[in-house]
């Protein structure tokens, strides 16, 4: 099955193309279509099997698809990651696979100057890829506009639980609008994930 059969935007294939891949990974071929049609999706899966790529490329498309303007200073894709090193992978994902299609992407993680990142966020952004506690601190202290979140990721998040982001987490999705399309994927399962899970999916699709 080739990329070019999944409903992903022709400039984001282009994009894959330059990456050098030719045939999407298992968790690629049925993540994109679903996500493309609107679904909330749980996905299991493990770092390595092309995950990223499952859910921006998708992302990518339907944003693009819908690009307005009308979101200045205003976010339009959440996408929570437990660590810093996750956020700037997957803000690279982002930024390579949008090379066509100019997609806007800011981080926002702790351990370095706050400056930037309210900058980025008083702009606004299509993508905002973050870990949980320095978006709240941003948020606190009324930074970021999450009015207009259409799109919500918890990537890794048995891994954010583990790190004691739960509360966190919880703050966040009271920020963002209850009418959007959320993905959540963990490598494991438990009762805290399927917890969570029952709280933010609406008849999720299992992947
Ligand atoms: P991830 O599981 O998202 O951490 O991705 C693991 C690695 O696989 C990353 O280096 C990606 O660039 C790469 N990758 C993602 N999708 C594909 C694909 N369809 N073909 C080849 N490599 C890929």
């Amino acid at each position: 099955m080739p990329f070019a059969s999944l409903g992903l935007d022709a400039s984001i294939l282009k994009a894959v193309a330059d990456q050098g891949y030719t045939e999407p990974t298992p968790i690629q071929k049925a993540s994109i279509p679903v996500i493309i049609s609107g679904k909330d999706v749980i996905g299991v899966a493990q770092t390595g099997t092309g995950k990223t790529a499952a859910f921006t490329l998708p992302l990518l498309t339907k944003l693009v698809r819908t690009k307005s303007g009308a979101h200045q200073g205003k976010v339009r894709c959440l996408i929570l990651a437990p660590t810093r090193e996750l956020v700037v992978q997957i803000a690279e994902n982002v930024a390579a696979y949008s090379r066509y299609s100019g997609a806007t992407v800011a981080t926002c993680y702790g351990g370095v100057s706050e400056r930037p990142q309210i900058a980025a966020l008083r702009r606004g952004c299509d993508f905002l890829i973050a870990t949980p506690g320095r978006l709240l601190d941003l948020g606190g202290q009324g930074h970021g506009d999450f009015s207009a979140v259409e799109y919500l990721v918890l990537d890794e998040a048995d891994r954010m639980l583990d790190m004691g982001f739960i509360h966190d987490v919880k703050k966040i999705l009271a920020l963002v609008p209850k009418d959007k399309q959320s993905l959540l994927f963990s490598a494991t399962f438990s009762d805290e994930i399927r917890e969570l899970a029952n709280n933010l999916l609406k008849d999720p699709q299992s992947i």
